[in-house]
């Protein structure tokens, strides 16, 4: 696997774009490691590169689902109508 950034070296990182803290690990185990929200990067382009991230809500209208987090539902346009669970 090559870096995704400098597309020269070695990827030996995996950074998520929507970091995998405590809480989104638990909120979106279903997500969170998914192959989209991973970047695989080597590690001097991991450190010194501005690197893709994800918001809450990027990552929920990636995945095309609804936000998790209360604060993430109140910024959340009315998709709750028209989502899929009908
Ligand atoms: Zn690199």
């Amino acid at each position: 696997m090559i870096c995704e950034i400098c597309l020269k070296q070695q990827a030996s990182d995996k950074h998520h774009k929507y970091s995998q803290t405590k809480l989104n690990k638990k909120l979106y185990k279903d997500f969170i490691h998914h192959e989209d929200n991973i970047v695989y990067l080597c590690n001097g382009c991991h450190l010194h590169k501005s690197i893709p991230k994800w918001t809450e809500i990027e990552f929920c209208i990636h995945f095309d689902i609804i936000p998790r987090t209360k604060s993430g539902r109140q910024k959340w346009p009315n998709f709750t109508q028209n989502s899929k669970n009908q």
